[in-house]
């Protein structure tokens, strides 16, 4: 088999995990005679602290790529070491090398192409190549990053390039969860996930996965699994299922719930929807949450990540003084729930309002989709929210109903 691995920040961490996780690659998957190819992150905080100095300069420039893209080119090489120390023969690759080649946007690339000819005659020869997650260059040389947690795209985007069999993305729990289990200790592991529900879970704010990645492996049906780099469980399978209905026709069917607390949230008055376009010129991405109104007098409410808070303010006020709004509010005390499943009904739209009603949890917006239920509380009831709904919609009895069959 043909298999792609990636290693995420905390199984990177440092030269032991490195070590450790090079032991992985070897007792799994190379011994039993796979070819492998290997993605890394880089080390857990490196790329919080590059992503500090660039906020200290208070610029959104081309540069940043460079900056940002520092942090896997260090463990890279370091697992291409570990590797061939292990007496397998490796090669690191950094993105421009491979080359994976990306669209411009400042830390929000996107792959236009991976060539794989490169890492193809790795293959051939029996050289494991380690490619660098996370970065990429454009057409005319610069380098890029793929936005947050973009090392998981990196990694479907080579195995899509490579046609491997499967792809097992390694962190630091266990698979995912109904919740983020670093906040919600009785959140349950799901055995197997379909990708539109991982992607709704993944683009609501579960970091577990980059839902670019997810939207990625849907397109060319890449098997993704989610391990742990640490303790050998079964983890968590993403692929092409049968979304599951509740057993009865009643009852609430409810995967997970996703959170972002990163986010802020922008109100705009104005004449026409011509605002958004203003927006989207200067590359920032958001979230509709609602409008409403007429031409002459609309009501725009957005959910932008904090990135670009300061910068949406801004262009706010450039907007308000030419009189092209009339007003625009920046919220940064807000954060974001989403509840997704395919039982996304009347009863399941009663119980979350009611449930944050007993709660005193403020909605601010609600939306409501197919798959998923999302609202807009204060950042401080985003916790009491996370739980209350965790504990009504999985109650205990409940223990272990998506196990493998
Ligand atoms: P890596 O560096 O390995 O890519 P990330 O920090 O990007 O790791 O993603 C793993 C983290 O995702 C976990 O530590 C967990 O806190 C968080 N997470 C959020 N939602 C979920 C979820 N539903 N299931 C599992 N983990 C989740
Ligand atoms: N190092 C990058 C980040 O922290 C990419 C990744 O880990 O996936 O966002
Ligand atoms: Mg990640």
């Amino acid at each position: 088999m043909l298999v792609v691995l990636k290693f995420g920040g905390t199984s990177v961490a440092n030269v032991p995990r490195i070590l450790h996780a090079a032991q992985l690659v070897i007792d799994k998957y190379v011994r039993d005679g796979n070819q492998v190819a290997v993605v890394t992150s880089a080390m857990a905080g490196v790329t919080d602290q590059l992503n500090g100095y660039l906020t200290q300069m208070d610029a959104l420039t081309e540069e940043d790529g460079v900056v940002l893209a520092a942090g896997e080119q260090v463990t890279t090489a370091l697992m291409a070491i570990a590797l061939t120390k292990l007496g397998h023969v490796a090669q690191s690759f950094l993105g421009w090398q491979v080359p994976i080649t990306t669209s411009a946007q400042a830390r929000n690339a996107h792959i236009v192409q991976v060539n794989a000819e490169r890492i193809k005659d790795c293959l051939d020869a029996g050289i494991i190549p380690v490619v660098a997650g996370f970065q990429g260059l454009t057409d005319d040389g610069r380098i890029t990053t793929l936005g947050r947690g973009g090392s998981d795209t990196t990694a479907v985007a080579i195995a899509t390039a490579l046609d491997a069999d499967f792809c097992d993305i390694y962190t630091d729990v266990d698979g995912v969860y109904t919740a983020d289990p670093c906040i919600v200790p009785t959140a349950r592991k799901i055995y197997e996930i379909s990708y539109e529900e991982m992607y709704e879970l993944s683009s609501s704010g579960a970091k577990i996965l980059q839902a670019r990645s997810v939207e990625l492996a849907m397109r060319h049906n890449v098997q993704l699994r989610v391990l742990s780099a640490f303790v050998d469980l079964p983890g968590t399978s993403v692929a092409n299922k049968q979304i599951e209905m509740g057993a009865q026709m009643e009852r609430l069917k409810i995967t997970g719930i996703a959170h972002k607390h990163n986010v802020a949230k922008v109100d705009i008055e104005a004449m026409s929807m011509d605002v958004l376009l203003t927006l989207l010129e200067n590359a920032i991405p958001f979230e509709l949450l609602a409008q409403y109104g007429h031409d002459g007098a609309t009501h725009i409410a957005l959910l932008v990540e904090m990135l670009y808070a300061d910068k949406v303010e801004s262009l706010c006020n450039e907007l308000k003084s030419a009189k092209q709004i009339s007003d625009g509010v920046v919220d940064r005390n807000v954060a974001a729930v989403s509840i997704v499943g395919a039982g996304i009904d009347a009863t399941a739209i009663q119980s979350i309002i009611r449930i944050c009603h007993e709660n005193n949890i403020p909605v601010m917006s609600l939306s409501i989709s197919n798959l998923k239920i999302s609202f807009v509380t204060t950042k401080p009831n985003l916790e009491l929210a996370i739980f209350a709904l965790h504990t009504a919609l999985f109650p205990l009895e409940e223990k272990g109903y998506r196990v493998p069959d």
